[in-house]
């Protein structure tokens, strides 16, 4: 049984209709990456999965059905949505954005090693720890926003274009940490990327979406050598 699992899911806003049915499993320490061109649905399959639009189908998250469940219940069932434009909070420090990731939590002494591991996997945060979060260059609140899921201790880390808006080094340097997250705790996720390349240095396996279908899904190395995945996605 996959650890997160949509079967069927077809979602909307108001009467236009953007997801048409679309399934895939993720197991649980794997990596899912979900391709596409704009406008495709990829940031509606992250929402539909936390929660944030209706939907309809199936989704399963350790066994038990979260499709009708509100954002908040499913963020304590253990899934983090980082989402697209990243979503930290801008008047407080990096550190306090850090502690409000792992509000639910009471292992003191557990938050402040993660806060450490946090501080290790992102450098940059270390050096801008009592800094507000607005202050922080693009890069640097991407990796503040990941860094803030991870706190909260998911299972499942959903990642909604985390290159977005940030220079090629950056957005590398972003990914490489997300790597780095991803082999060292096990976590699940779920990476929406525009940047294959990106998405492929993180995920072991991956589907693309057009116009809200699954139209290609298999293991990174069979959609790396496809000549479709590798014209529209992976700049030639
Ligand atoms: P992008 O990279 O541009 O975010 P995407 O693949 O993530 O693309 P979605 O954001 O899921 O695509 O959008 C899918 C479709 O739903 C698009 O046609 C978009 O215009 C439409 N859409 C997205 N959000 C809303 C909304 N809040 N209300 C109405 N339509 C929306």
């Amino acid at each position: 049984m996959s650890l997160l699992e949509l079967e069927d899911v077809s979602a909307s806003y108001g009467y236009a209709p953007v997801l048409h049915g679309i399934s895939f499993g993720l197991e649980a320490n794997r990596a899912e990456g979900i391709l596409g061109a704009n406008g495709a649905g990829k940031t509606t399959t992250l929402r539909a999965i936390s929660g944030m639009v209706p939907a309809t189908g199936r989704i399963r998250f350790d066994g038990v059905d979260i499709l009708g469940k509100s954002p908040d219940r499913i963020a304590r069932m253990g899934i983090a949505h980082v989402p697209e434009g990243r979503g930290t909070l801008g008047g407080l420090s990096v550190r306090d954005n850090l502690r409000i990731g792992a509000y639910q939590r009471k292992d003191r002494k557990q938050i402040d090693e993660h806060i450490e591991f946090c501080l290790d996997l992102f450098p940059n945060l270390r050096e801008r720890i009592s800094s507000n979060a607005s202050a922080l260059s693009g890069g640097e609140q991407q990796m503040l926003a990941v860094a803030r899921a991870f706190m909260a201790q998911p299972r499942v880390i959903l990642l909604d274009e985390a290159s977005l808006g940030l220079a090629p080094s950056t957005a590398q340097r972003v990914y490489d940490a997300i790597r780095r997250l991803q082999t060292e705790t096990g976590v699940a996720m779920v990476v929406v990327e525009q940047n294959a390349s990106l998405a492929f240095s993180v995920v072991d396996h991956a589907l693309v979406l057009e116009t809200g279908r699954v139209s290609i899904e298999g293991p990174k190395e069979s959609l790396m050598g496809m000549d479709e995945v590798r014209r529209a996605y992976l700049g030639g």
